[in-house]
C-alpha cells in the first residue's frame, strides 16, 4: 500500500512540474505538488500514528503552521527570498539525516561516501541559503574575493586535516563545519543581485542532498523528489545564466557589478510630462509596455492593468514585451501582470515581439534597463554584451518611466535613453502610470 501511495506521489510531482511550465496551469500545480508532499510526508512514517510520542506531532503541526504563516504574509517581490530560506533548511535537513546515519557507524562502506557526500552539501546549502537570505534583504555586503580564493586554497589541506585524528565523530562535526564556513563564504562573495540565480543553483544542490540521503536511509520518495529538486534547479540556473549571456562560473566567481564602470552621458536626455505622454499614446494605434524590475519595486501593476484598460477603450492595441530575466527572479513580470489579470495573450516573450517594435507606434519601458540597453548588441566590452535585449531603440517612439538616469542591475549607462526617439518620464513607476491615467481624462 505504502509503495502505491509512493508512487501516486510521485507521479503528482512530475505532473506538476509539467504544470508550472504554463501560468495558466501553475495554480494547479502548487496544488498537485502539495498533495504529493502530504503524501510522501504520511507515507515516511507508514501511516501508523501510535509509534509517536506528542514532541513529534507538536514539530509536525508547529512547523506546518510556520510554513502557511510566512507563505501568507509573504510579499511576491520577497518571493526569492522565501524559497532561499525552503531550500536551506533542506538542505539542513538532508544534511542532519546525513549526519545521524554517519555518527551511528554502522553504515557500510558503499552508503558511507554518499553520506559524507550529503552531509557536505546539505551543510553548504544551509548556510549559504542563510548568507543568501541576508543579501537579499540588504543586511550583508559583499565580502572581497580574496578571502574566498586564501579559503579555497586552504581547503584541500584543511580536508586532509582528520586524516591524522583518531576520532570518527570529531572528523564527522569538522567536515560539517568546513561545509558550513565553504557555504558563507563562497555566497558571501556574490553580488546581492546575483542572489536569484545563486538560489536557483543552491535549490538543485538541496534537491541532490536530498537524494543522497535517500539512498542512505532508503527512501525512494526522498531519491526522486530529489533528482526532480537537483535537476529542475540545475535547468532553472543554466536557463537564467544563459538569458544574462552569463556562465554558472561567472556567477560563482563573484564581483560582478563591482567594477567601476563609466556611466556618464555625453548629452541630457530629453524629458516629459505625464500630459504630453497620455497625449501622445491617444494619437496611438499600437503601444508595447516593456516592464522591469522597476515595476516590481513601486508595485506598479495595478495601475498597469488601470492604462491598458483605457487605452485599450480607446480602441489601442496593447502589448507587452517580457524579458526572461527582467526583475529579480524568472518568471517575475508574468507573476505581477496576471496577478491584476492581465491576459496571458498580451505577454509575449523577446523572440515573439522583437521583430514589432519598429512597427508600434508608442513603447512604454516602466522601470526597465538592462533588458532594453542597446549595448548589449554593441559594445563588446560592456558586462552584458551578447545578453539578448528587447529592441525597444527600434521603435518609433520610446517612453522611459524610471526615476532617474540611475544604472539598473548591470551598473552601466543606458544610450537608449538618450536616442532621439526616446523621452523619460522621471517618475516612480507606479505615480507616473497614475498621473498618466489621469491626464487622459483631460484629452
Ligand atoms: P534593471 O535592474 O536593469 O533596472 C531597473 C530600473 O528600475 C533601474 O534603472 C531603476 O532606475 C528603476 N527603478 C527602480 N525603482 C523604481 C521605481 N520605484 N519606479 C520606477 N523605476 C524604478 O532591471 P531590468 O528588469 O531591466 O533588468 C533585470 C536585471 O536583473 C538584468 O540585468 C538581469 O540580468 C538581472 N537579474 C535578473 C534575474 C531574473 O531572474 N529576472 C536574476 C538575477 C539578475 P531608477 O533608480 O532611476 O528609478
Amino acid at each position: 500500500m505504502i509503495e502505491i501511495i509512493l508512487l501516486v506521489s510521485s507521479v503528482l510531482f512530475i505532473f506538476a512540474l509539467k504544470l508550472f511550465g504554463r501560468p495558466s496551469t501553475a495554480h494547479r500545480a502548487n496544488t498537485f505538488a502539495m498533495l504529493a508532499m502530504a503524501l510522501a510526508v504520511f507515507s515516511a512514517f507508514n501511516f501508523d500514528f501510535s509509534n509517536y510520542d506528542s514532541a513529534f506531532y507538536i514539530t509536525i503541526i508547529v512547523s506546518g503552521l510556520l510554513g502557511v504563516l510566512i507563505s501568507k504574509r509573504v510579499q511576491m517581490t520577497q518571493m526569492p527570498e522565501l524559497v532561499g530560506l525552503f531550500n536551506g533548511f533542506g538542505g539542513g535537513a538532508s544534511g542532519a539525516i546525513a549526519y545521524v546515519e554517519l555518527s551511528k557507524s554502522t553504515l557500510p562502506l558503499s552508503d558511507y561516501f554518499v553520506a559524507i557526500f550529503s552531509m557536505v552539501i546539505g551543510m553548504f546549502t544551509f548556510s549559504g541559503s542563510i548568507v543568501a537570505v541576508l543579501k537579499l534583504r540588504g543586511k550583508l555586503n559583499n565580502v572581497n574575493t580574496t578571502i574566498a580564493n586564501i579559503f579555497s586554497a586552504f581547503l584541500p589541506p584543511l580536508i586532509l586535516l582528520p586524516a591524522i585524528w583518531e576520532s570518527e565523530i570529531l572528523s564527522l562535526e569538522y567536515f560539517m563545519l568546513l561545509s558550513l564556513i565553504a557555504g558563507i563564504i563562497r555566497v558571501a562573495v556574490i553580488g546581492g543581485a546575483d542572489m536569484p540565480v545563486v538560489i536557483a543553483f543552491l535549490n538543485s544542490l538541496s534537491g541532490i542532498a536530498a537524494m543522497s540521503a535517500g539512498f542512505i536511509v532508503n527512501s525512494i520518495i526522498l531519491i526522486i523528489a530529489g533528482a526532480l529538486v537537483g535537476a529542475s534547479g540545475i535547468i532553472l540556473t543554466l536557463l537564467m545564466c544563459a538569458a544574462m549571456n552569463r556562465t554558472l562560473l561567472d556567477v560563482l566567481k563573484g564581483g560582478f557589478g563591482s567594477k567601476s564602470i563609466n556611466n556618464e552621458y555625453d548629452k541630457d536626455p530629453i524629458s516629459t510630462s505625464p500630459e504630453d505622454v497620455a497625449i501622445q499614446l491617444s494619437y496611438a494605434e499600437s503601444v508595447i509596455i516593456v516592464p522591469g524590475y522597476g515595476m516590481a519595486v513601486a508595485q506598479a501593476q495595478s495601475a498597469v492593468k488601470e492604462l491598458t484598460n483605457t487605452l485599450k477603450d480607446k480602441n489601442i492595441e496593447v502589448k507587452f514585451a517580457i524579458h526572461p530575466v527582467a526583475g529579480r527572479m524568472p518568471g517575475h513580470m508574468n507573476v505581477l501582470l496576471a496577478e491584476v489579470d492581465i491576459d496571458y495573450e498580451d505577454m509575449y516573450t523577446l523572440e515573439d515581439i522583437n521583430s514589432e517594435f519598429s512597427s508600434t507606434d508608442v513603447v512604454i519601458v516602466l522601470g526597465a534597463n538592462d533588458v532594453v540597453n542597446p549595448l548589449a548588441r554593441t559594445d563588446e566590452d560592456s558586462p552584458i554584451y551578447g545578453m539578448p535585449i528587447l529592441d525597444v531603440d527600434l521603435a518609433k517612439q520610446v517612453i522611459v518611466i524610471k526615476r532617474s538616469m540611475s544604472p539598473g542591475y548591470a551598473g552601466i549607462s543606458n544610450p537608449l535613453f538618450i536616442n532621439d526617439n526616446a523621452k523619460m518620464l522621471f517618475a516612480d513607476a507606479k505615480e507616473g502610470l497614475e498621473k498618466i491615467i489621469k491626464s487622459f481624462e483631460l484629452v
